[in-house]
């Protein structure tokens, strides 16, 4: 793997061009602890737009760990419903918990025990820890990946564990000891907004002249990420059945795959309606069918309509369709719900 030889150009082009141009968020207008790690677990996944609105909502009812601590986590996901991967909220509220058991309420400032909390790895404890406390720890995420791939010309899949490690400790020999956080920031800013995905804005970078992707013309062929393995496959078939004031929907288990959120009532596994009388419901009819990619399952959720009351062991119970906005509903019903044509708000898009 090239290793460039002016890591202190880099820095110092890169915090340059951050004072200069980066962004104004709420999180770094007032960069606590709280409201830094809120931030860095919404960002996960999530673009910066579709953040900010979740962002002040969240700590305005959440102003502390406390806070959320206390709330039940029904209420955590509502205030999260729209946002997606519910799993970062779960594990949030898990986390605001220990951190009340464990410190006081205080977000710790010790990179180890923050990262023995509940969902936080390693990018987050570099994030948090390097934004609110100013340690020197590195952060790797999409948008850093990119750019580190591309800056040294790394032509390995940065998805195989030899080279995340590599990346990882390219990255921390990056980070200066003055300015941690804000450096963080600038490779993620750099990635997000310049070094894209496709058609790069190499023109405007402050780190052209130390590209070797953009010197030797390799810039389009990076990251390099041979095509992923095959998807298995599972049908479901769910039911939409309407009461007098709403649409039935159940609780999935806390645990797994789309844990906590709301679904309508399904059986995984099956694309055939007469299933559904297990769960005490009788098909009418097919509604719609769609698909929802997931990073090792691709499920094809076939709708039905069918009436009768759900007999399901999870919490259930029906939503008004102008509440339907105020539900975690999950991924795949949503998607179904639209498709049929019931109101449902709209999920935004993936990246920082
Ligand atoms: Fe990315 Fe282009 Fe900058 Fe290289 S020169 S880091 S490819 S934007």
């Amino acid at each position: 793997m090239p290793v460039l030889r002016c890591d202190h150009q880099v820095t110092g082009a890169l915090l340059a061009w951050y004072d200069a141009q980066h962004r104004d968020l709420p999180w770094r207008a007032e960069p606590t602890p709280w409201r830094v790690w809120v931030s860095e677990v919404m960002l996960q996944q999530t673009r910066v737009e579709s953040v900010i609105g979740y962002f002040h909502r969240f700590v305005r009812r959440f102003p502390t760990p406390t806070a959320l601590a206390e709330a039940p986590l029904d209420d955590v996901l509502t205030l999260w419903a729209g946002l997606g991967y519910y799993a970062r909220a779960r594990n949030l509220h898990a986390a605001a918990r220990q951190v009340v058991e464990r410190h006081g309420g205080e977000v710790p400032a010790d990179p180890d025990a923050f990262l023995a909390l509940k969902g936080v790895g390693p990018y987050t404890r570099g994030a948090v820890q390097s934004i609110a406390f100013g340690h020197r720890l590195a952060v790797l995420d999409g948008n850093v990946e990119r750019v580190l791939c591309r800056l040294d010309a790394i032509r390995e899949d940065p998805r195989t564990p030899a080279t995340r490690r590599a990346l990882w400790a390219r990255a921390q020999a990056l980070v200066p000891e003055d300015r941690p956080g804000d450096f963080n920031q600038a490779l993620m800013e750099l990635g997000a907004t310049v070094c894209t995905p496709r058609s790069p804005t190499c023109e405007t970078c402050p780190v052209q002249l130390h590209c070797v992707a953009h010197r030797t013309d390799q810039v389009d062929s990076l990251p390099n990420k041979p095509r992923r393995v095959h998807r298995k496959a599972v049908d479901v078939v769910s039911a939409l059945v309407s009461a007098p004031d709403g649409v039935w929907l159940t609780r999935r288990p806390d645990a797994g795959l789309l844990g906590g959120t709301w679904e309508l009532p399904s059986v995984e596994g099956s694309a055939r309606p007469g299933d559904l009388r297990s769960l005490g419901l009788l098909p009418r009819g097919e509604a719609t069918v769609v698909r929802h990619v997931f990073t090792h399952l691709e499920w094809t959720l076939h709708t039905y309509l069918a009436e009768g009351t759900p007999n399901i062991d999870r919490p259930t119970r029906v939503v008004p369709e102008a509440d339907l906005s105020d539900v975690a509903l999950s991924g795949p019903a949503l998607k179904a719900l639209r498709a049929c044509g019931v109101a449902a708000p709209h999920r935004r898009g993936a990246g920082r």
